[in-house]
């Protein structure tokens, strides 16, 4: 499955790109009125801390694209057990102010809790991005559990704070990779799951024909080279592509009986660049809601070893 360098985009048109899409969602469903305009929130503050980073200096890495190739050849992603200094400064306002917007767009006191917790230090931000980097969802669930919070929302807001500096570290480290090694190891990328994250993808989109994963946490790409399922590897009778509605064949869902997976498959005319990818994935809730009353769902994250020290 050889990674796809998605090409960047200037902001402005980033912008117009996601304001067109917001529209034609609007205009095919008016009552999704409410959970679009928190949705465009929360993107807005993704995309201006996307603009602080771009502004500062990713940390320097010791990193070296020998070891890397050497690491995707054991089929493990680039970033797993990496302590990896994250950019805590830049995000833990932006933690609070998404916390801001899902209280007053429909989570209430659900998010207004994690807000809470967050400013009174009783819940560490840096180790919530630091768990959300390592995707340590068990430490994460426990330590939401432990304090009361809503183990679903504090992924959530951790996922979309640490998205931008993921996104921006995937990309200097993959897309602009020169070394011989390291490209060969990236095109010769085999497995279901986000070789810079380990993440399974969001869904996948399809331009040109070229079915395209893209990762639900750094949304980078990657294009599987066998038509099967990229959970099991399942290529027979269990494993089916059905557009559960009719008229929209442009909309689909790869099932597989034998894992009880799916994706989600839409056609479209480009790659989303970072961060249009929650576009796609919100304008196809209805395909994971008709593969999940199937009896279908989305694995658990794959546990790559956590690094040491990094509890929420
Ligand atoms: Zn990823
Ligand atoms: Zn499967």
């Amino acid at each position: 499955m050889p990674y796809v360098a998605v090409s960047g985009q200037k902001p402005p048109i980033v912008d117009e790109m996601g304001e067109r899409r917001w529209r034609a969602i609007l205009a095919a469903r008016p009552d999704l009125e409410p959970a679009i305009a928190l949705q465009r929130h929360l993107l807005t503050l993704v995309r201006e801390l996307d603009a602080t980073l771009a502004a500062g200096k990713l940390p320097r890495l010791s990193l070296p694209p020998k070891y890397l190739a050497a690491k995707l050849g054991r089929g493990v992603p680039v970033f797993a057990a990496e302590p990896i200094p994250l950019p805590i400064p830049a995000m833990t306002p932006v933690l609070v102010r998404l916390c801001d917007a899902l209280a007053t767009g429909g989570a209430g006191d659900a998010a207004a809790h994690i807000r809470e917790s967050i400013t009174s230090g009783q819940m560490d931000a840096g180790s919530l991005f630091a768990a959300t980097f390592a995707r340590n969802q068990g430490a994460i669930r426990s330590g939401a559990t432990h304090r009361g919070l809503a183990p679903d929302l504090v992924w959530l807001v951790g996922e979309l704070a640490v998205g931008p500096f993921v996104h921006r570290l995937q990309q200097t480290i993959l897309a602009d990779a020169t070394d011989t090694a390291l490209r060969a190891a990236l095109d010769g990328w085999d497995r279901g799951y986000c070789p810079a994250c380990g993440s399974w993808p969001a869904l996948a989109e399809v331009v040109g024909g070229h079915r395209t994963m893209r990762c639900s946490f750094c949304s980078s790409a990657w294009e599987p080279t066998r038509y099967a399922c990229i959970y099991c590897g399942e290529s027979g009778a269990k494993f089916v592509t059905a557009a559960p509605n009719e008229e929209r064949k442009d909309r689909r869902v790869e099932v597989c009986s034998n894992c009880s997976g799916y994706v989600k498959t839409v056609d479209l005319a480009e790659l989303s660049p970072f961060p249009l990818l929650s576009i796609s994935d919100i304008e196809t809730t209805d395909l994971d809601i008709a593969a999940m009353e199937h009896g279908f769902a989305r694995p658990t994250l794959k546990d790559f070893g956590h690094t040491k020290g990094q509890k929420a």
